[in-house]
């Protein structure tokens, strides 16, 4: 296609690993693309950088003490990039009516509103946040239908089933004639460990991917499989699937990124070197296909590809999350929260890996359900279960 003017981003997250991966294609596409706002938490210095790189309009931080040095240095800069801080700020740069496209890439619940925002407002919404879909699941999708937003999944394991399944895939998966997804996972680092061996585990070596280079957060939750359980949820809003018609497929060589049964016998399946430049140029492009800088799949190279279960005694975070989208509700929120609770204790050191799932299975048991289909009742069960999760690492100490 030829655009008359580029497309205008923002992209949510930009310091991160799917950010600044973001920014490497959108800066390989000048003449697609131009960047509208770039937002970050605290790291203002690596904000700069891109700010300087990529001279946006817009730049966001969480304090104003942060905004005010930004908008100083880039000022010495000789830019004329506007800096604003706090979460309303997030929301407007995800909502903004020149914004075209949204890269929702903040780690965790904190993206919760400004991907809303932006689905609210109709854009593009390139979904990497998937904790935003895990935790709202069902008033995040029905804003995507009541807005005519586009929601593209950037996870890779839900970019590929996306590019396996008909261009319209709405209305259940058995009308397109899809009997299965099946979901692939690396395994993680631990992948083959018993209980005993992941008590030992440190947050070095939970961050140490085999495959894919990311952020702590994710890192640790592919480490658990809580990472997959939390696919597994994406994947049932994402494509109208029950969990039972998703199968979690541990495949190590990370090349398989996911794929699509159908009733006839077939398996369509995506393929790729492990880069999420690849769903993040396929979801800013869709319907086209453009250059992401990645190299070119060498088969020979790769040489096998080994396919194994998922070993749930072991990782019980991904039987966890199965559980909680049955329970339905506020469940898979409670489920995330908790997690995201967990996940920073055990990167301090507070408690081993293991605690991970017993703390989230406590909180779990604790915390009341509700229906999750207004906003109010998604945040509350968010906050109770982080309480929750507080309570139970005092009583650990
Ligand atoms: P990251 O930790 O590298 O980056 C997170 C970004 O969010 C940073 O820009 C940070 O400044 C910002 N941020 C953090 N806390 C914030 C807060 N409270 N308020 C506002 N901004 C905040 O994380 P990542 O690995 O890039 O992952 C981002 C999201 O993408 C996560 O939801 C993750 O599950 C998902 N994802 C990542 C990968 C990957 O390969 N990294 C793959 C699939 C999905
Ligand atoms: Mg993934």
């Amino acid at each position: 296609a030829h655009f008359d003017s580029p497309q205008s981003i923002t992209v949510l997250g930009a310091t991160g690993s799917i950010g600044t991966s973001t920014l490497d294609v959108i800066a390989r596409h000048p003449e697609r693309y131009h960047v509208h706002a770039l937002t970050a938490h605290r790291s203002r210095d690596a904000l700069l950088r891109l700010c300087q790189a990529h001279r946006p309009q817009l730049a966001v931080l969480d304090r104003a003490e942060d905004a005010d040095w930004l908008a100083i240095q880039l000022k010495a800069a000789g830019l004329a990039t506007e800096v604003r801080h706090g979460e309303t700020a997030l929301a407007e740069v995800a909502s903004a009516p020149e914004v075209d496209i949204v890269m929702a890439a903040i780690v965790g619940a904190a993206g919760l509103l400004p991907t809303l925002a932006a689905v609210r407002s109709g854009k593009r919404v390139l979904l990497a946040n998937k904790e935003a879909l895990v935790m709202s699941g069902a008033l995040f999708m029905s804003a995507v239908a009541e807005s005519g937003a586009a929601l593209l999944p950037i996870d890779s394991e839900h970019n590929a089933i996306f590019q396996c399944l008909p261009p319209q895939h709405r209305g259940g998966l058995a009308h397109q004639g899809v009997t299965q997804l099946l979901l692939t996972a690396s395994g993680g680092p631990f992948r083959g460990y018993d209980r005993q061996q992941l008590a030992a585990v440190t947050p070095e070596q939970a961050c140490a991917h085999p495959n894919w280079s990311m952020g702590r957060k994710i890192s640790v939750d592919s480490a658990t499989l809580m990472n997959k359980g939390l696919e597994l949820i994406e994947a049932c809003w994402l494509f109208d699937a029950r969990p039972d018609q998703i199968q979690v497929v541990v495949h190590p060589q990370s090349v398989i990124h996911s794929m699509a049964a159908y009733s006839d016998g077939s398996v369509l399946a995506q393929l790729g070197n492990p880069d999420m430049r690849t769903p993040i140029a396929y979801g800013l492009a869709w319907p086209e296909r453009i250059d992401a800088g990645v190299q070119a799949l060498d088969l020979f190279s790769v040489a096998r590809l080994d396919f194994e279960s998922a070993d749930e005694q072991a990782f019980p975070c991904l039987r966890l999350a199965r559980e909680a989208m049955q329970a339905g509700g506020t469940a898979p929120a409670i489920l995330n929260a908790a997690n995201e609770i967990a996940v920073s204790a055990f990167l301090e050191r507070r408690i081993g890996f293991n605690g991970i799932a017993d703390m989230v299975e406590w909180v779990r048991d604790e915390v009341a359900l509700t229906p999750a289909d207004e906003l109010p009742q998604v945040l509350a069960a968010d906050q109770r279960a982080r309480q929750l999760a507080q309570v139970w690492l005092e009583r650990q100490r």
